[in-house]
């Protein structure tokens, strides 16, 4: 009999930040990699510059997943599309899934930012799949879930599951607090969940206080924290959770 060494899954957090980069942290990504397949789960506008700090090459990414329509979780998209134009003169297609009217907000972001590029083609598909809590998508190899979770955008916002490899990756994109959260987080072997602020209250926002009363509710293997605001940061070396920082690796 040989032993076969399981393939890991590698998720590296390329930002953690909130909208407004604070303490410098980059907008919302994670790069997933199982084997041959790699996935982003949300690519905010910033996300492009943290590809290069951690070594990702952002023409080999086949899906990105969106949590929800704002720009430090989508707005990364237009820069990837205008990227693999010209500058990896890609053609490997890419797969985008998220809340219905991803595709008219990408489109209308890039339209807006350089005229007339997509008009003339990328050289490369660009599909996009609307994420639906009744439906899971299989994708590479993935099974791709998500809640319906609190927070604005101007269509539904979701938490995402990705399970692949008998592996599992729970991420609660940006929410106020929900009882969709201990769900999604159930039996994962990571949850990434969003904490904006210390103890002020946020509309459509965690906050730290809430999570450590409500953390027994998770039963996840590892329980990690990211988009964190400058109330937080305040107090980054005083917390018992973990917290995510730009360019963590963490194998599962
Ligand atoms: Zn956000």
């Amino acid at each position: 009999m040989t032993n076969v060494t399981p393939i890991e899954l590698i998720v590296t957090c390329v930002g953690s930040g909130d909208a407004f980069h604070s303490g410098g942290r980059l907008h919302s990504c994670y790069h997933l990699t199982w084997g041959e397949a790699q996935f982003l789960l949300d690519c905010g506008a910033s996300s492009p510059a943290g590809f290069m700090r951690c070594g990702i090459h952002a023409d080999q990414l086949d899906v990105v997943i969106v949590s929800h329509l704002h720009g430090d979780h989508f707005g990364g998209i237009p820069y990837l599309l205008l990227a693999g134009k010209y500058l990896h003169r890609r053609t490997r297609p890419l797969l985008c899934i998220g809340p219905e009217g991803l595709q008219q907000r990408v489109e209308q972001v890039f339209n807006a930012l350089y005229p007339g590029v997509l008009a003339d083609g990328l050289g490369f598909a660009v599909t996009y799949r609307v994420l639906d809590s009744a439906a899971a998508v299989a994708v590479q190899g993935a099974r791709i879930s998500c809640v319906p979770v609190v927070h604005g955008g101007g269509a539904q916002a979701f938490g995402i599951r990705v399970e692949i490899g008998g592996r599992s990756v729970s991420y609660s994109g940006d929410t106020e607090w929900t009882e969709q959260l201990p769900l999604l987080a159930q039996g994962s072997d990571l949850f990434v969940c969003e904490c904006f602020s210390y103890d002020q209250p946020t509309p459509g926002h965690l906050d730290y206080v809430t999570l450590l009363r409500e953390k027994e509710r998770f039963s996840t293997q590892r329980l990690v924290l990211s988009h964190l605001g400058p109330q937080l940061l305040e107090r980054a070396d005083q917390l018992e959770l973990e917290l995510l920082y730009d360019g963590a690796r963490l194998w599962l």
